[in-house]
């Protein structure tokens, strides 16, 4: 095994709050270019790289907003019942032609192109309908009322969407909407990843005395897929200096991020911090949190590329945490997608919970509705950094707050939904 010496850091090097090193990575980071054009349904997910500007009016002409009867409004008197003759009926999609006349009005349906001359449309339940003729009593509707008038939602050239747009379901029906078959969409972020450890096994391997299963690669790269990355896997690295040096070399030739797990700590194992000081910079490495400390961060240099390393501690809560409140983001970033960070909510705590100020403490929570209609938490089980099933059984995180002490049970807390609710 290659003798690295000495770490480059030591003991006193600064620890930061989880804040301030979210705000290092933030500020470190630039979304990176490249884009390419995709059919509608392949850009779900993916980030708009330029503004969707509309090449239509929407709506793209005057149409009823109700099932009534469209009529010319100016024929509405202060204080008395009109009435109108019904000379035709409009449908939507077949727009009427000839004219309408005074003392006339047209049936019409949600969505029909307005006659030419009318402005009004009044609802079939706001008026009386006899034979031919409907009568409309003074004060129900006023000229001009639901009418949706022509580019009222989204005037032609007017963008629709902007870049940095992730792409939700209802953006495809939006666009699908302006007729737009395709988007250019950023290219994918391109996220290596490595597990750390000469204890771990992977899947298919047996599990050797003393062994465990790599499960963090499989956690990682999920929560990568759900985030729509290009995903690098390289496998195991043993705790070799050498051969780390030799994997992060190859993970920059090939990927924007390299993430890596476990190794990251002050043991004699330990060498992912000392390599990435020998081959980039070590931006931080120390984050006053539970669990999650140590985590590393940096930019990486190899063979004239660059790229940033996200150096994960290996007990496996640890690992998704840092993930969630440091990686996620960054990686959005990254990708150019505007900040949209985990929401939080506040929810009553079932527990009590011991903490002391100065460190961010994230503990395992499964968020449900009481029954008086307000969110609780409630902690799931052991809170061990190395137990996995708590993070399995959360929906989400108790957030204890860097200055904040202990919690009473019943009292309020905030809650960082750090996956969806279900
Ligand atoms: P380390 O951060 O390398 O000191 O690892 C801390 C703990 O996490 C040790 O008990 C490791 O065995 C465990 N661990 C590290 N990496 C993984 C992994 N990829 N999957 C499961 N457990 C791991
Ligand atoms: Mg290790």
């Amino acid at each position: 095994m290659t003798e690295l010496g000495p770490s480059p850091l030591a003991a006193g090097d600064p620890q930061l709050s989880v804040n301030e090193a979210r705000a290092a990575i933030a500020g470190a980071l630039q979304a990176i270019t490249g884009s390419e054009t995709l059919p509608l349904m392949q850009a779900l997910g993916r980030v708009l790289a330029e503004d969707v500007l509309s090449p239509i009016d929407v709506p793209a002409h005057d149409n009823s907003a109700m099932d009534g009867y469209a009529f010319d409004g100016s024929a509405l008197r202060g204080d008395a019942v009109i009435a109108l003759a019904v000379v035709g009926t409009v449908y939507a999609g077949a727009p009427h032609s000839g004219p309408v006349g005074a003392g006339e009005c047209l049936r019409i349906m949600t969505g029909a192109v307005m006659p030419v001359g009318l402005d009004t449309v009044v609802p079939l339940e706001l008026c009386r309908a006899e034979g031919n003729r409907i009568h409309i009593e003074p004060g129900v509707i006023r000229p001009g009322e639901n009418r949706r008038r022509q580019g009222e939602d989204l005037a032609r050239g007017r963008p629709a969407l902007y870049a940095g747009r992730r792409l939700r379901p209802a953006d495809l029906g939006l666009v699908a909407s302006l007729g737009i078959a395709r988007l250019t969409v950023v290219r994918r972020l391109r996220v290596a990843l490595f597990s750390t450890g000469d204890e771990l096994r992977t899947l298919g391997q047996a599990l050797d005395p003393g062994c465990v299963y790599d499960s963090n690669r499989y956690a990682l790269m999920a929560a990568l897929q759900r985030l729509g990355m290009e995903i690098i896997d390289l496998g195991l690295v043993r705790d070799d200096p050498a051969a780390l040096q030799a994997t992060l070399e190859a993970a920059v030739a090939q990927a924007d991020v390299v993430l890596t797990s476990g190794g990251v700590s002050a043991g004699d194992a330990d060498h992912t911090r000392t390599l990435l000081a020998r081959l980039g910079e070590v931006a931080f490495w120390k984050v006053a949190m539970r669990p999650g400390r140590p985590f590393a961060f940096g930019p990486l240099r190899a063979g004239g590329r660059s790229g940033w390393l996200f150096a994960l501690p290996g007990n496996p809560v640890a690992a998704l945490v840092t993930f969630y409140a440091f990686v996620r983001d960054g990686l959005l970033q990254l990708a150019g997608a505007t900040s949209e960070p985990l929401p939080v909510l506040q929810a009553r705590c079932s527990h009590a919970i011991r903490k002391r100020p100065g460190r961010t403490e994230l503990q395992r929570g499964h968020l449900s509705l009481a029954a008086d209609g307000r969110w609780q938490v409630q902690i799931t089980g052991s809170q061990g950094a190395g137990i996995l099933r708590s993070m399995s059984e959360a929906n989400a995180l108790v957030v204890l707050r860097h200055e904040q002490g202990s919690v009473a049970a019943g009292e309020m807390v905030d809650v960082w939904l750090f996956d969806g609710l279900v």
